[in-house]
């Protein structure tokens, strides 16, 4: 399962209710903080997620509506020391202005509070967690090196306890091993093969979150049959000129990719102050009915094969 948490759903500019492009992927002990607008920190105060663990950064793109907000986090950090290494993962371009801004504005040749990595993204896995993965692939928006993520669990076979009854196997190392794939030789001299007590492959949870992009072509395998697909819906169809002028998507452009791709659920986000809430959400569930529109502080946790669950961390009233 993952969950992701909304901070700033926002495009280009903050409104009264909501922030700049930032959210939390969280699974088990880990958590993810994708993008990082202006304003973020303050956002992660508010929902009560806190600073504790969110060493890992992930960056969809360098414009400033992403990215600005890792300035004040980072002066935050430099007097609370609450983590010991930080790590940014973003395409080159966008590196590079996040090390402008970090080392040239914020500590102008001050030591960082702790070691800041800045990690170049390419496409392929970035990170492997025991059980899941997270690759980056790239996307099309203005200017170079905009990725999108995906979230993935390994497949897995569950344990058949019953099985395991009957073919005596004791509690102990023999079953941890079989759970591993491994065959296993018992005390009593007989011979185990996992295939024995483990039940057919379920795949894992898929979980896609596409930042600014301006075309979705690209977009349909990688989103394909995904349990959650998380991505902006800047304009609606009405100005499909000006989305296509800015590398943006309409609402409609987003609920068709989702179709397309056999997408379990669409949420959307990074939503212009121009429109009413309600009036993007119509254009989108037109095409995918259960389409939703993120707000600051939305969870969703997003598992296989069950519907998406929303909560709220912190009441808004927008
Ligand atoms: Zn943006
Ligand atoms: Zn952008």
């Amino acid at each position: 399962m993952f969950e992701i948490v909304f901070l700033g759903t926002s495009a280009s500019a903050p409104s009264i209710h909501r922030g700049l492009s930032a959210q939390v992927v969280i699974h088990d002990e880990y958590r993810f903080l994708i993008d990082c607008g202006e304003g973020t920190q303050r956002q992660i105060l508010l929902s009560g997620l806190g600073f504790k663990r969110l060493n890992r950064i992930l960056i969809t793109h360098g414009h400033l509506d992403h990215i600005l907000g890792l300035a004040g986090l980072l002066s935050t950090f430099s007097r609370w020391e609450t983590i010991d290494e930080l790590e940014i993962y973003a395409g080159q371009w966008a590196l590079e202005r996040i090390r402008d801004l970090l080392f040239g504005v914020v500590l102008r040749g001050a030591r960082p509070p702790m070691n800041i990595k800045l990690i170049p993204v390419q496409a392929g896995v970035i990170f492997e967690g025991d059980d899941f993965s997270l690759s980056a692939f790239p996307v099309w928006h203005r200017g170079a090196d905009c990725y999108g993520f995906l979230f993935e669990e390994k497949n897995r076979r569950p344990f058949l306890p019953e099985k395991a009854e009957a073919l005596n196997i004791p509690p102990g190392p023999w079953r941890r091993d079989l759970v591993n794939g491994k065959s296993v030789t018992l005390p009593d001299g007989r011979q185990v093969n996992p295939d024995e007590v483990l039940g057919p492959v379920r795949p894992g949870t898929r979980f896609v979150h596409v930042g600014d992009v301006g075309r979705t072509e690209e977009l349909v395998e990688i989103c394909r049959n995904a349990d959650g697909l998380v991505i902006e819906a800047t304009y609606m169809s009405d100005e499909t000129e000006m989305a296509r002028e800015f590398a943006h998507l309409t609402a409609q452009q987003a609920a068709e990719l989702a179709k397309r791709a056999g997408v379990k659920h669409l949420i959307l986000t990074h939503i212009s102050r121009r429109y009413r809430e309600r009036d993007v959400l119509a254009e989108a569930q037109a095409i995918f009915p259960t389409a939703a529109v993120a707000r600051d502080f939305d969870m969703f946790q997003i598992k296989r094969d069950t519907e998406v669950i929303r909560s709220v961390v912190r009441e808004t009233s927008a």
